[in-house]
């Protein structure tokens, strides 16, 4: 098949736009969308000078969605002295899976030239995910403890490093995914949160003081498309799955995406669009969150509970 653009061939059949794109086309398309998504949710502040720059930081798990918004990150800002990219790597004590992820955040942090913070939930907080599956005194999934650490540690380590944006490589599948679990859990309040922590332009979210604001501006590329350019380019990233990959409820989620974007291209795309809009009414409609937040009673960092959840999970676990 021929590339919609130039007499050169495709090497990919985007159904939702009705385009076969060519390697230089699909590369190309893939960075003007990051582009656009930066600049639409302004990202850049007006502010940031070469004096003054703004500091992001990338959640830098190693895998090919954060290794793929890295590049073009660095490809775009790596000249621009308005930015100064940073990574942060967290190891969660995975044995294999992990390392060799970690090995791939070292190699492209090193190709890209970009600074590179390695922190492990072992240091931090004395747990590795291995134990933590072996042991669940929770009897939760072993994601539901990794997703709260995790976030303890970005959120922890971003402001450390002095981050005025922390950024994911959370891709146009995950989000719908995410979107989707939300409106089925019926949770309003989840979906104000998210708006207010990562979606939409910066200058509509509430102002939050307590956190560094997100970023997910990879949120266009579906997940194929992503993996596509990883290895069209080939970058450095890893692509072994994790041994406790245990979210059930969003793999059938992504089984019922993948079957409706199939027989109706395209829905992914207005899935997240409508979804964002509906977020920002609820956020609107809602309170500031940040109001109700205080500090935890055993380590200081924001909850709106006496004791946040990382420190019960840990506690839980006689290890606080
Ligand atoms: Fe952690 Fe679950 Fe991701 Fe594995 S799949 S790294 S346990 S969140």
């Amino acid at each position: 098949m021929q590339c919609t653009k130039c007499d050169r061939e495709a090497v990919t059949h985007a159904a939702y736009a009705g385009t076969h794109l060519c390697e230089t086309h699909f590369l190309r398309s893939v960075e003007k969308r990051v582009r656009s998504r930066i600049r639409e949710d302004g990202l850049l502040p007006d502010e940031a000078t070469p004096e003054s720059p703004t500091t992001w930081v990338l959640g830098l798990s190693g895998g090919k969605d954060s290794v793929v918004l890295g590049a073009i990150l660095q490809d775009t800002f790596a000249e621009d002295p308005r930015v100064e990219l940073r990574a942060l790597t967290i190891h969660e004590g995975i044995e294999g899976y992990r390392d060799e992820s970690v090995e791939a955040a070292e190699r492209f942090t090193e190709e890209f030239d970009v600074p590179l913070e390695l922190v492990a939930y072992e240091d931090e907080h004395g747990v590795r995910m291995d134990d933590v599956a072996e042991d669940d005194p929770e009897n939760m999934a072993p994601c539901a403890y990794c997703g709260v650490f995790r976030r303890d540690v970005l959120e922890r380590y971003a402001d450390e490093l002095g981050a005025d944006l922390l950024l994911t490589g959370h891709n146009l599948d995950d989000e719908a995914q995410t979107a989707l679990m939300n409106v089925l859990e019926g949770d309003v309040a989840q979906i104000a949160k998210h708006f207010e922590a990562s979606l939409g332009p910066m200058e509509d979210r509430a102002e939050q003081d307590a956190f560094v604001p997100r970023a997910k501006p990879l949120r266009d590329v579906p997940e194929s498309e992503v993996a596509l350019y990883a290895h069209l380019r080939d970058l450095p990233a890893q692509i072994a799955e994790c041994p406790h990959a245990s979210e059930a409820y969003r793999g059938e989620i992504k089984e019922l995406l993948h079957g409706l974007e199939d027989n109706h291209p395209g829905t992914r795309h207005s899935i997240l669009s409508g979804y964002e809009e509906l977020a920002k009414l609820a956020a609107n409609a809602r309170e500031d969150v940040s109001e109700d937040l205080g500090e935890c009673d055993r380590c200081g960092s924001s909850t709106a509970r006496d004791v946040c959840r990382t420190c019960s999970l840990l506690s839980s676990m006689e290890l606080a």
